[in-house]
């Protein structure tokens, strides 16, 4: 961080600020220059609030030249990072393909997605059995049924389960039937809920919220980690522009760019970010020449009838094609499907 003082500033009023900080564990390097000062500190600034030291009258303006991220951030951790999930890899360098319903509609109709994702050599399976839904006259999920019946899938086909949790308190379930932990985009910024998931050794799937900026996407993330929880996948699905055409804009570049400044694996949810099913297959294949680790797609047997989400889901026939396309893709950046 860096403090430009005000010209004109007394000596005597820059060594009570550089005691000020000094006593936060800072090392104040001072320059001297024919304008102005500048004060350069080093150390952990993290608990540092620019905007607390630009209210110093003599202050001109504070700069942060760090990220405010620290957990997350690459600088302090060059090699990315490899979650194992049931003794499946996401961030090295097979693509972790994750698939499934929007949500769970019945036993029938989980296990048969399941096993078609299993069969076309997915790698997880994803189900909503809590839906965050903008209506609340729309399906809310089946809740802890839900949950059960994922666990007879992943039983059944050896997939593991990918779900969304929206309450704290349910946190001990999903401890029990979840695999990885998934927060949704409306949730990004329930802080409770970070704070309180930071504190289990779960994988947490972490989706972008729908205005959230990279660095907005990483804090959250740090949340999770400063509670001792590293096992962060980071989502991009999607973000919310003037475009009304598809249901959200897929934002690609972010993945080279989180991937310079966070070691964690990131995702692509092709299904949200569209909202169209037709557009999933080359937005999938996109993702992964840009060097996604994974991907998540929402299959259903029936989209017609889904009970949410239909428009955007992809049929299991066209996962089989999808998965064969992919392969070639994966191959030519150095990854495999
Ligand atoms: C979902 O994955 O089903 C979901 C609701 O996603 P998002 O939070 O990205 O909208
Ligand atoms: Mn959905």
């Amino acid at each position: 961080m860096v403090v430009i003082l005000k010209s004109g500033t007394e000596e005597n009023e820059i060594e009570r600020l550089t005691k000020e900080l000094e006593n936060l564990n800072i090392t104040v390097d001072k320059s001297q220059g024919t304008g102005c000062t500048i004060l350069g500190l080093v150390g952990d600034t993290s608990k540092i609030d620019p905007w607390r030291i630009e209210l110093e009258d003599c202050v001109q303006k504070v700069m942060k030249v760090q990220e405010p991220f620290k957990k997350a951030n690459r600088a302090f951790h060059p090699e990315n990072t490899v979650i194992d999930v049931c003794g499946r890899k996401i961030g090295g360098k097979k693509i972790a393909m994750i698939a499934g319903p929007c949500s769970v509609e019945s036993e029938e109709q989980i296990t048969l997605v399941a096993k078609e994702v299993a069969k076309y050599g997915g790698g997880f399976l994803r189900g909503g059995a809590f839906k965050p839904r903008t209506s609340p006259y729309s399906f809310q999920g089946l809740k802890y049924e839900g949950l059960d019946l994922l666990h007879k899938a992943k039983e059944e086909t050896g997939l593991p389960i990918v779900t969304e949790i929206m309450s704290p308190f349910d946190i001990p379930k999903f401890i029990e039937k979840a695999d990885i932990i998934q927060v949704g985009a409306r949730n990004m910024q329930n802080f409770d809920l970070l704070k309180e998931l930071g504190k289990i050794d779960k994988p947490i799937l972490l989706k972008r919220g729908l205005s959230a900026t990279m660095e907005e996407l990483l804090m959250s993330a740090e949340y999770i980690m400063a509670g001792g929880n590293e096992n962060v996948i980071l989502c991009e699905r999607g973000i919310r522009t003037f475009e009304t055409y598809t249901r959200n804009t897929l934002d690609l570049s972010m993945v080279p760019a989180i991937k310079k400044m966070s070691h964690l694996p990131v995702v692509v949810d092709p299904s949200h970010a569209t909202g169209k099913w037709w557009m999933v297959e080359s937005l999938s294949k996109a993702a992964v020449a840009v060097g996604a680790d994974g991907l998540i797609i929402e299959v259903h047997n029936d989209p017609k009838n889904a009970l949410c989400d239909g428009a955007q889901s992809i049929k299991p026939e066209v996962f089989a094609k999808l998965m064969e396309e992919l392969k070639v893709i994966a191959k030519a950046v150095g990854r495999e499907i």
